[in-house]
Formats: C-alpha cells, structure tokens, sequence
C-alpha cells in the first residue's frame, strides 16, 4: 500500500495545446484555490461552495492587467480526481493567453506538474482502485521513459545542475591544458592540449545543442512554430496558407511583447501549433532571394523553425527553385510539389537530390488533395510522431534558449580554431566565452572570470 501525500501544489494545461477554442489550466494541492483567488477577480473563492464555476477575470500582479477572461471551476478535496482541492481555469483566447495564465500561476508558486502527475496523485491518494493501479503506473512509465520528458525534467529545475557540470567540465579542461603548458614534461604539448580540447569541446558541444532541441520543443509549445511558406510566384504559396488556415482553424491574435500591427496566424496541425506570418510578410520573402541574396536570405530563413518550400508540379525545376534549395540547406523545410492534377514536368529525382533526405509531399490545393500528408509531415517532422501534447507541457525560456545560442556558436568558434591549429590561448578565448555564455543562464556572475575561478580551484602557478 502507497502512502505518500504530496504537499505542493501543481499545475499544468490539461487540454492538448492549441486544440479547440477552450483550454484549461488546472492546479491540484492544498494551495490550489487560495493561488487561484490571488489572481482572481470576480467573487471570492475561499467562499464559494465546491464543484461551482465562476466567471472573472484573472489578473496579471506583475502589471496589474487582465489577462484572460475566465470561467473558474473550484473543487475541494476530498470529492475531485486527485482528493485534493482542484482548481479548472477555463481560458478562450488560445494558446498564448492560456500559456499567459499558466506563467502566472507559476510566477505565484504551483510547481509545474509532471507528465502523468495529476494521475499519479489520483493513484497515490487512492482515488483509483488497485486495478487501474498498474495502467496508471504503465502510464506514467510509458511518458516518463521518452526520451522528452526526461530532457524536459532537465530543462526544469534540473538545467542550473546540468549547466553547472558542463561549466565545470571546460573549466577543467582549460586547467588540464595550463597545466601542460606551465609544465611541459611532453614534447608535443601543443598537440596533446589541442586533442584534449577537442574531445571536450565537442562533448559539451553536443549537450549543448541536445538543450536547444528540447528548448525548442519547448519554445513551440508556447510561441508556435514560425514558418515561412517560400516558392517561387504563382507555385501555390496563398493556397497552401489559406488551406492551412481553413483547415485548422485559425486563431489571430495579437501578440503580447510585439509590435501592434503585427498580427501573427496561428493554426494547429495535429497538435503542432504553427504561426504563420501575415501575408505581407510571406509575400515579401516571394522574391527574397532575387533581392537581397542568398546569403542574407539564408540568415533570414534562419530564424524561422519552419519552412514549406513549395514546387510547381507543372513547371521545370529553375534557377531561382535552386537558389531557394541553396537558401536552405541545413534548415528544417518540408518540399511541397503543388499542382498535381496538372501535367508533371517536374523532374523529380532532381527534387529529390536538392531536398537532402527532407519530407516531400505531392498536393493538388486546388483538388484539397495531399493536405492531410503535409499535415502528418508537420507533425512528424517536430514531435517524430510521439508527443502527445495533453499533459505534457514545457517551461523554456527565450533567455536561455539566446544563451545556448551563443555559447553553443563560441564552441563551434573553439572547433574550428582547434581544427586550424589555432594558438591554444586563442581557443580558450572561445572557450572562456562559452563558459560565460553558460554562466549567465545560471545567473553567475560573470565578473570573476573563467581564469580567476581557475586559480581559485586548482592553484595553478605557484
Ligand atoms: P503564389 O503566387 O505562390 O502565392 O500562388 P497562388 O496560391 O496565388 O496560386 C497561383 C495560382 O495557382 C492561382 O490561380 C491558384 O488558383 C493556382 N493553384 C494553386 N494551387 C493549385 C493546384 O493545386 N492546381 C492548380 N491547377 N492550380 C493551383
Ligand atoms: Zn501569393
């Protein structure tokens, strides 16, 4: 018999993201209504009798605003799913004002729940019969063994620990590397030092960059995915963006932080939230790279997460289609041939060579056909076809993601400087910075520096 009793309070979105017009957040622990009633303006909650909802509005206390129009369920312990009290917020402007209210009620102190978690409460407090015991436990096994949800924990709470050790582990690899310059009992101290560097930098390097990719999972979850429909004129670019956002319906919101005219589209894709730019915007990158080259477009392509690359079916591969090829090499693009009820001129193992082993997917938007395979090659492409978006949900932060960014490109500086030959001090310039870049994420103050912290540790020199 389990008896373990949860004392905090937990929170999380409990409808998949993005889906329907409502969507809710939901606390369960002791705190959960009194949280609630903080931010809540309408009746008291404290006073209201149990499994009753309430409309009010919730209010930011960083800015004193309103941030979402709410229906609020209140629920106490023991009659509710987990035995403990329970509180529903209800929200119905999507999936920026929801992940808004859920920040909020973070910032107030409910730790964000695990996946499972409410479930696994419901078991713990017996609420669920021995029975249901196992699927339970199945359950939240079967969540927690996927690769995400253990990167997710890093992310929270755990990133500062995993941040601190591969600060640590350059940190060290530059006292291994003084070490041998102040004593030189090899011939080929230059060399070894360098062979040492590499190894490390390209192992942080790696945990770096598995950080983004959970980061950016993260990211979508709560901004959309940015993504830029690009193709030559007339291949289909409106059409695929009216079809998506027919299909999916679409919700225009203004988004908080940005410039007022900015009006961004988002739809949801099986569950992948996307935010399509206006259709100013997507008309400007029509021609982008014929303006402004393919480099600087490339930089521009670069800050979308991702990029439908659409073909005409009925038209010969061009320069300008190779250019765009050229413009996103690397990136995450999905090929759209169009206009498959036409003639096919298309060469297509020519396509196939310029998309690099990306998704390609045949559509004819005129006939609606083949929307239903790009929709699962959006899916597929960001979530491999295994994140289920229900009670699964991140906490990333902008910040941080800029952070790893950075120290993740000083790596890539050190690297390069190290496969050059490069003079050791100048690699460690690099990888000085990428220990800073480290160090402000965690919130270290970067003003000891990287060799003072050095000396402090190993006594080097005398
Ligand atoms: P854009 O210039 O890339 O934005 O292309 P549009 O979406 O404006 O489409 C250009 C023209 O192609 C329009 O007349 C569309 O109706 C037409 N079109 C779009 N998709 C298809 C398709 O699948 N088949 C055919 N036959 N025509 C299409
Ligand atoms: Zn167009």
């Amino acid at each position: 018999e389990v008896k373990v009793m949860e004392t905090d309070t937990i929170t999380a979105i409990s409808t998949p993201t993005g889906e329907g017009a409502i969507a809710i957040v939901r606390l369960s622990g002791p705190e959960a209504i009194s949280m609630v009633t903080g931010l809540f303006h309408g009746k008291d909650l404290n006073e209201v009798a149990s499994h009753t909802i309430h409309y009010g509005k919730i209010i930011d206390p960083t800015t004193s605003e309103v941030a979402e129009e709410v229906m609020v369920s209140v629920m106490r312990a023991p009659k509710t799913f987990t035995r403990e009290d329970v509180v529903e917020i209800n929200c119905h402007g999507g999936m920026v004002a929801v992940n808004r209210v859920l920040e909020i009620i973070l910032g107030k102190g409910a730790r964000l729940a695990e996946p499972g978690e409410f479930t696994k409460r419901a078991f713990l407090h017996g609420r669920i019969d021995l029975s249901q015991a196992e699927a339970v436990m199945d359950l939240i096994r079967a969540k927690t063994d996927k690769a995400m949800s253990v990167a997710l924990k890093q992310m929270d709470g755990r990133l500062s620990g995993l941040i601190k050790r591969l600060r640590q582990d350059l940190l060290e690899t530059v006292a291994h590397v003084e070490v041998n310059i102040d004593y030189p009992e090899y011939d080929d101290v230059e060399e070894m030092s360098h062979e040492v560097m590499r190894q490390k930098t390209k192992e942080v390097h790696k945990e770096i960059n598995e950080l983004l990719e959970v980061a950016k999972q993260g990211k979508i979850l709560r901004e959309g995915l940015g993504t830029a429909i690009i193709g030559r004129p007339n291949v289909g670019k409106s059409s695929l963006m009216n079809t998506l956002v027919q299909e999916n319906k679409a919700i225009v919101t203004e988004v908080p932080g940005t410039t007022r005219d900015v009006i961004e589209e988002y739809v949801n894709v099986r569950g992948v939230p996307l935010r399509l730019v206006d259709t100013a915007g997507i008309r400007e990158t029509e021609d982008i790279v014929e303006k402004i080259g393919v480099e600087r477009s490339r930089q521009v392509l670069k800050e979308s997460d991702l990029i439908l690359m659409v073909l005409n079916y009925n038209d010969e591969i061009t320069d300008e289609d190779v250019k765009l090829f050229e413009a996103i090499q690397g990136l995450e693009y999905i090929v759209i041939i169009n206009k498959t009820d036409l003639e096919h001129k298309l060469d297509l193992d020519k396509v196939k060579e310029l998309a690099e082993g990306r998704p390609l997917v045949t559509t004819s938007l005129i006939k609606e056909e083949g929307v239903d395979e790009l929709e699962s090659a959006i899916a597929t492409t960001f979530f491999a076809g295994e994140i289920e978006t229900g009670d699964l949900t991140y906490v990333s932060n902008v910040r941080h993601i800029q952070l790893l960014k950075k120290a993740s490109q000083a790596l890539e500086d050190a690297m390069a400087g190290i496969d050059q030959d490069m003079p050791l001090d100048i690699i460690q310039i690099d990888v000085t910075r990428t220990w800073e870049f480290l160090g402000e994420i965690i919130g270290d103050t970067a003003s000891d520096g990287l060799i003072n912290q050095l000396f402090a540790q190993f006594c080097l020199g005398k």
